[in-house]
């Protein structure tokens, strides 16, 4: 018997691929049983799409790609604007298969749907001004100028950390520019992607427009490989990134890839330690510690160094680990039981090897928790830069310390990996700010403070983090591409 909550089988949406505004029957049979990872129980068995179901999935987007693109821009925008209120209208549901899908707190998982929601309402508002620019030319007389045309079928795969979000971010920006979508969800979380295709389907965009493939590595090896794939845009891990270009390279498709990241906290003596040391527990937090974004290094500078390790392990010993399902839990369980066992072995090596001090957590929660995939929130202190600590994303509650004593040697240490995603910095100079902000090699900067990534923000990473942006004008240029016009007067 487990303490844990019964998660609510009844939210769940079909599971079956929506390709043109119908339900398929998966005919590859391989099926994946989806698990609560709170509870290790299976709550569906998933139909995996195929090559088949991505091969009707396309031509779906294909045939439905004239009439998308010939549709007036303001109905456009008025189809996605109905969308992102039907997200919002459905946000209970939506954060409840959310939770049982990822075991996302659900106190989190309630915000999601509306974050999601802005996404979509935002990029709807792009629909009617892709525009275009005019170009200075010669010889004269002579007009050009270029018009901003969407590419076609666009391959949007999504991770299954944040499926949700991702889906409105991308999908969000692609169909506003023009696109028809293939969407492929992951096997670890199907269900939002799913339940948002039916929303879609309400709000009125036409039949074909976006089609939802929930599969593996088989769908989405077949959609990147698809001839009448016009772009792909891959959010996910760099050991996948780099099969979805070899798929890609077959017919040279366009590829943007959202890739993860090992972002630092920078935490000057002069920043409130306490404040710092909550926002730097928030790279452990988010998500349960699986969040792209997670700021999991925490650089101090040596005199606040112990303070701020302080308040975060005081902090973090009080907060509630455990059900998702509890309105006051911010801490679930990791996704798999291999996803535990690997980062449990990241830690182990650590210990062994004696690459940082371990100060806080370190074990698999037992007890009521046992069936479930627990890792106690774990802090290292004095972690080795040159470690796995300290250079690999792991993707699950652990924070790495370590103190620094010049600006310098905190911007060295902050660009010391190959990921470039996010950096924080916590201080209470304002240029200092500015000129650590201009140093670090990384797609987005915080300062003194993370609320989320706004809809307008052109959200992205540098180095091994990806390129391209989500969100923004940057966001919606990935969608489109300019066709120069010359014309003789
Ligand atoms: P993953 O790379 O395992 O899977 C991502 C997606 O790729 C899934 O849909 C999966 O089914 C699919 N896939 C698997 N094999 C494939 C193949 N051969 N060809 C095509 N598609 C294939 O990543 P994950 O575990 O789902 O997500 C976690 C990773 O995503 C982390 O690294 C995280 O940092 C990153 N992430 C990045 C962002 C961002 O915006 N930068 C956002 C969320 C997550």
């Amino acid at each position: 018997m487990t303490a844990l909550a019964d998660a609510p089988l009844d939210v769940l949406p079909d599971t079956r691929p929506l390709v043109a505004g119908e339900r398929l029957d998966p005919s590859g049979g391989a099926v994946h049983p989806h698990v609560y990872a709170a509870t290790g129980r299976v709550t569906a068995e998933v139909a995996l799409g195929g090559p088949r179901e991505i091969d009707a999935a396309v031509a779906a987007g294909r045939a439905a790609l004239p009439r998308w693109r010939a549709l007036a821009a303001p109905e456009r925008r008025a189809i996605l604007t109905r969308a992102a209120q039907l997200v919002l209208a459905d946000a209970e549901r939506l954060s409840a298969i959310q939770t049982l899908e990822t075991s996302l707190p659900i106190q989190f998982a309630r915000g999601v749907p509306a974050v999601a929601a802005d996404h979509l309402a935002y990029h709807a508002g792009w629909s009617d001004k892709v525009g275009g620019e005019v170009v200075t030319t010669w010889p004269g007389p002579a007009l050009d100028y270029t018009v901003e045309e969407p590419y076609g079928v666009v391959a949007v795969i999504v991770p299954w950390n944040s499926p949700l979000v991702s889906m409105a971010q991308v999908a969000g920006a692609a169909l506003a520019a023009g696109n028809c979508v293939v969407l492929k969800p992951p096997e670890l979380a199907p269900f939002t992607s799913l339940r948002v295709g039916e929303l879609f389907g309400e709000a009125g965009l036409p039949a074909g427009v976006l089609n939802v493939v929930p599969g593996g590595a088989g769908a989405g090896e077949a959609l990147v490989r698809h001839p009448g794939v016009d772009k792909i845009h891959f959010t996910g891990s760099g050991a996948t990134a780099r099969r979805v270009l070899a798929g890609a390279q077959e017919h040279l498709t366009p590829v943007a890839l959202e890739l993860g990241g090992k972002s630092a906290h920078v935490i000057f003596a002069d920043s409130d330690p306490k404040a710092a040391a909550r926002h730097a527990l928030s790279g452990l937090l988010i998500g349960s510690g699986q969040g792209c974004v997670n700021g999991t290094r925490v650089l101090v500078e040596r005199p606040v160094y112990e303070q701020v390790l302080e308040h975060a392990v005081a902090r973090l010993r009080r907060l509630p680990v455990g059900d998702p399902m509890r309105a006051d839990t911010v801490l679930g369980p990791v996704i798999t039981e291999v996803a535990c066992e690997r980062i449990l072995g990241v830690i182990g090596r650590a210990r062994q090897e004696g690459s940082g001090l371990l100060v806080t957590g370190g074990e698999r929660l037992g007890g009521d928790l046992a069936p479930g995939y627990f890792v106690a929130p774990t802090i290292f202190g004095d972690v080795d830069p040159a470690s796995e600590l300290a250079q690999d994303e792991i993707f699950g509650p652990v924070l790495a310390f370590a103190p620094f004593d010049t600006l310098q040697r905190a911007l060295d240490l902050a660009n010391g990996t190959r990921y470039g995603l996010a950096a924080y910095v916590h201080t209470a100079d304002v240029r200092r700010a500015h000129r650590v902000a201009a140093g670090l090699e990384a797609g987005n900067v915080w300062v003194n403070g993370f609320y989320g990534v706004a809809p307008s923000m052109p959200f992205g990473g540098n180095k091994q983090s990806g390129h391209g942006r989500v969100g923004g004008r940057a966001g919606l240029r990935e969608f489109t591409r300019p066709k120069n016009v010359w014309l003789a007067l």
